[in-house]
């Protein structure tokens, strides 16, 4: 099996980086050492292994984690991502970044974050649904809707969410749709909850651009990623934003067209060929020279660092929406602030995800059941508080967006720990 640890000393050690941002705040804020210590470390984390029967009758046995990161503000929260290549520092890394978005959005939530290490392109569905069945057997215990909400997150989808839901239920003998997030609408999913983190990154593009100045409808962009949140990045980019997209990839590969690529279309050719590759009408591009594209704005929409410091000298583009979770190492992240390339951070950029999970978990608490518009509008608003939380304190000061960001999410849980009674 392999290692699921990776070296302290990894510039892309994601949990390092994610530690780094968090004591950068700690002068702004007098935060002492114990105070930054506790920050510095979730309070649980489970391992488990999770043995299946695959469907060539043979058992293997798989690795998962949940991190519980800090619920001082309120029940854990955070998505569970099934990858190969992921490690526990990676999780630990994502359930730090869930406490600090949550905590910027104003959520009554804490930070958390699951993870199984597999490939489950690599596996049938019957498969995935077994592990899944077994990852919620195993973590029962510290998951529930007032204790711990899992949600989407890469290579994890509404299916995977109710398969957890059901097999809760099952256990507690009540069904508890409250225990997940972004199920299917069907079965107590929210409205909105698909394209919510796309939609919310928009909503701060947009307010983003205005400032520098950069008109929307004549402006570029390029995706890094078409799952979940890069294909609906591209679809509401181009459709209610106007934007054109003119390079978007996929883990094999990207497509260019400087005219602007149909998404709509696009979208049904990688549902067709399974990827985006060969679109009708467009050209290749690797991954690598999506990055160095002279777009307006460059959003990396899939994991983590995919700017580094050996290529963020390429990058060109205005701005860096970050979609995704920690695509930038803090080495690029300062490079980028010196080319004055704007970066908006991903605990505020994509929180629309985790604040329709809110919602949903509001709906699921009083069995209602919220128009899409009505998701949409109260996101955006939550989305527009933060902004302009974060801007108010990072124009003045010229500080970067993030450093900014972390500062105001760090200050609300210091406070919450504060008053209950912790510090
Ligand atoms: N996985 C998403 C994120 O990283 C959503 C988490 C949630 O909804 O709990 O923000």
């Amino acid at each position: 099996m392999k290692t699921t640890e990776r070296d302290d000393g990894d510039p892309q050690n994601l949990f390092e980086n994610v530690k780094k941002r968090l004591c950068s705040c700690s002068p702004d804020l007098r935060i002492t050492p114990n105070v930054e210590a506790i920050l510095k470390m979730p309070v649980r984390e489970l391992h488990v292994s999770l043995p299946i029967r695959m469907d060539d009758g043979s058992i293997q046995v798989f690795q998962g984690f949940r991190v519980q990161y800090n619920d001082a503000r309120g029940p854990m929260k955070g998505g569970v991502r099934y990858h190969p290549d992921q490690t526990i520092d990676t999780i630990r890394g994502l359930a730090s970044i869930m406490t600090w978005k949550c905590a910027l959005h104003n959520l009554p939530l804490g930070g958390a974050k699951g993870g199984i290490v597999c490939n489950p392109k690599k596996m049938s569905k019957l498969e995935l649904e077994r592990l899944t069945r077994e990852y919620i057997q195993r973590i029962y215990h510290i998951i529930g809707p007032d204790r711990d909400t899992p949600a989407p997150d890469v290579y994890t989808d509404a299916q995977t969410m109710a398969w957890m839901m059901d097999e809760y239920s099952k256990i507690s003998q009540k069904t508890t749709f409250g225990v997940t997030t972004g199920k299917p609408v069907a079965l107590g999913g929210s409205e909105g909850r698909t394209d919510a983190t796309a939609m919310g990154g928009w909503y701060i593009v947009r307010e983003a651009a205005r400032e520098i100045p950069l008109p929307l409808p004549t402006a570029t962009a390029a995706i890094q990623g078409f799952g979940n949140v890069g294909s609906n990045a591209a679809l509401i980019g181009s459709e209610q934003f106007g934007c054109r997209i003119v390079a978007v990839s996929d883990s094999t590969g990207g497509v260019m067209n400087p005219a602007g690529l149909d998404v709509r279309a696009l979208l049904a050719h990688k549902q067709k060929t399974g990827s985006v590759r060969e679109f009708p009408g467009s050209g290749p591009i690797s991954n690598r020279d999506l990055l160095r594209l002279p777009v307006d704005i460059l959003i990396p929409a899939a994991l983590e660092n995919v700017i580094t410091a050996t290529n963020v000298e390429a990058v060109k583009a205005k701005i860096v929406a970050e979609f995704a979770n920690g695509p930038i190492d803090s080495e690029a992240d300062s490079i980028l602030h010196k080319k004055k390339i704007l970066v908006i951070p991903d605990i505020l950029c994509n929180g629309g995800g985790v604040i329709a999970s809110y919602f949903e978990m509001v709906q699921n608490y009083n069995l209602d059941h919220w128009e899409k518009e009505e998701v949409y509008r109260r996101i955006e608003k939550k989305m527009m508080e933060a902004y302009r939380a974060v801007v108010e304190l990072s124009s003045p000061n010229k500080v970067p967006m993030r450093q900014a960001a972390y500062v105001i999410a760090v200050a609300r849980v210091v406070e919450a720990m504060r008053l209950r009674g912790w510090l």
